[in-house]
């Protein structure tokens, strides 16, 4: 069973449990007030017509009709009657007394000149003693006893009491009143069930739809629900969960997109060296080296081709397990200042053999430790040095080396005035295999992964590197590495 249907059984069942105990509680009500149930309809009315008046009314009504019955006679003196109606007047009510046509007593405190043409007629054998009279828009409750005086006139004593118009509206609109409220339970439960059904109903069914879209695969679409209760919390919940799982699949794709482009990547780069050296070797077996000054050329040039596959193999080996974080790093306390002087001391001399000047703003006496892998970053800084020196196409061609520090960073600059790289290229250089012009880059050799290195390198160290490039002047690469503090490592 639908929760809508079990919500609307739930809400017309309490419709009608509060009706039938509206209707049994009228009902014992009716019983209890008057001893009989002849129905609903007449509870107002028996009410109203057995107690028109007070107690107090009530019992010098009863006095009054004691006299009527034994000494009717007595209900022409006024010294008595004016005593009655004094008694009477202390509770707000009248009395009034007639003698055939004529009247013998009305209270003053009436005040209503169309009373005695509005009195019942005589029943001498008093049927209904207490009744209701309406006299225009005013409403009185009276008792009354009609007697005989002992000349045999008729006579009649009434007490009346005038009532309040609000009571005898109330009276008259009972019935409209009852069906009124009966309405507004009915409205209220129809409203109720309504808005749970908006606020519950509605909401899961589109929790459904929503689970029955990710079941198709499509996960592109947003839950917005404002709601704060459980289930706007169930709803959030499930939105998160989407976009969890939107962005897993996502980096899946991802993944498997780069891991195609790695193997296109490698299976380019092993090809050319590959082919190359086929080539040479297949002029050797062909005879094409037929001289020794030939032969030693192109051995030497499958010798240079194999170095570079071998280089080629190592990086991406080394890349590959830094990417799978399968290199452990071991940090050790390490004087970046010495250790910068160290690697100066072994590049200097192929370098100027090269014609570059190294120069090395070296802070003397000052050995600043930061926290590092030593192995791991001499590779950092060998690959940096290498590609200054790779893209250096001035004639007057400098590398400098300098550092900068902070209260806990180090930042390392190496700068060269080579040609500088494209704006464009600077966000790609650290993704692997990434090479600014390839044609220009052809000549270099470069594999595409030294900088992808480096970056993967300093990361693990919790640094960051950076590159500044100005297109034919020269490019500064930046890395920061944390300074040893007295408790680190
Ligand atoms: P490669 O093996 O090609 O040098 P890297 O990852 O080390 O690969 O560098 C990526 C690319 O960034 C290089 O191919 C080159 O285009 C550019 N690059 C890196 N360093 C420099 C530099 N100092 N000057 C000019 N271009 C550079």
């Amino acid at each position: 069973m639908s929760i809508r249907i079990k919500l609307l059984l739930s809400y017309t069942g309490m419709l009608v449990i509060s009706l039938l105990v509206f209707v049994l509680t009228a009902s014992l009500f009716t019983i209890a007030a008057t001893g009989d149930i002849h129905g609903i309809r007449d509870f107002y009315k028996v009410h109203y017509q057995i107690n028109p008046l007070t107690e107090e009314e009530e019992s010098i009504f009863l006095e009054l009709k004691y006299l009527a019955k034994n000494e009717p006679d007595e209900l022409q003196n006024k010294e008595l009657l004016s005593e009655y109606d004094f008694k009477l007047r202390t509770v707000r009510a009248g009395l009034y007394v007639r003698r055939d046509n004529d009247q013998i007593f009305e209270s003053n405190t009436m005040n209503q000149p169309e009373l005695e043409a509005n009195l019942p007629p005589y029943d001498l054998n008093n049927h209904q003693i207490r009744n209701t009279l309406n006299i225009g828009e005013r409403f009185y409750a009276y008792a009354k006893y009609d007697f005989r005086y002992s000349d045999g006139a008729r006579g009649s004593v009434y007490v009346i009491r005038e009532r309040s118009p609000f009571g005898e509206v109330t009276r008259k609109l009972l019935p409209i009143l009852v069906l009124s409220l009966v309405g507004i339970v009915v409205v209220a439960n129809v409203l109720l069930y309504r808005w749970i059904t908006r606020s519950v109903v509605k909401p899961l069914d589109l929790l459904r739809k929503s689970a029955e879209h990710i079941k198709e695969g499509n996960l592109q679409f947003s839950l917005d629900l404002h709601s704060k209760d459980e289930i706007g919390q169930l709803n959030e919940t499930f939105e998160n969960m989407r976009k969890r799982l939107h962005e897993s699949i996502q980096l899946r794709l991802q993944d498997e997109e780069n891991r195609k482009e790695l193997i296109s990547n490698i299976s380019h780069d092993l090809r050319t060296p590959i082919t190359n050296i086929k080539g040479y070797i297949e002029g050797i077996r062909d005879g094409v080296a037929d001289t020794p000054e030939k032969m030693d050329k192109y051995v030497n040039i499958i010798y240079t081709k194999t170095t570079d596959l071998d280089k080629l193999v190592n990086e991406l080996f080394l890349y590959s397990k830094l990417d799978l974080k399968q290199v452990p790093f071991m940090f050790e306390h390490v004087d970046i200042i010495g250790f910068i002087d160290d690697c100066i001391d072994e590049q200097r001399y192929v370098l100027e053999e090269k014609g570059i000047r190294l120069e090395w703003k070296e802070r003397t006496g000052q050995s600043v430790e930061v926290i590092a892998d030593l192995e791991k970053l001499k590779r950092t800084v060998l690959n940096i040095i290498e590609n200054a020196q790779k893209f250096m196409d001035k004639q007057d061609k400098t590398i400098c080396v300098s550092t900068q520090l902070s209260p806990e960073w180090v930042t390392v600059e190496i700068r060269d005035n080579g040609m500088g790289i494209e704006p464009e290229a600077i966000p790609y250089i650290f993704e692997r295999f990434y090479r600014a012009e390839p044609s220009r880059n052809s000549s270099t050799g470069g594999s595409g992964l030294g900088l992808a290195i480096a970056s993967q390198i300093i990361e693990g160290h919790g640094g960051t590197i950076w590159v500044e490039s100005e297109p034919g002047i020269g490019t500064s690469l930046y890395f920061t590495l944390k300074r040893a503090t007295k408790e680190a490592v």
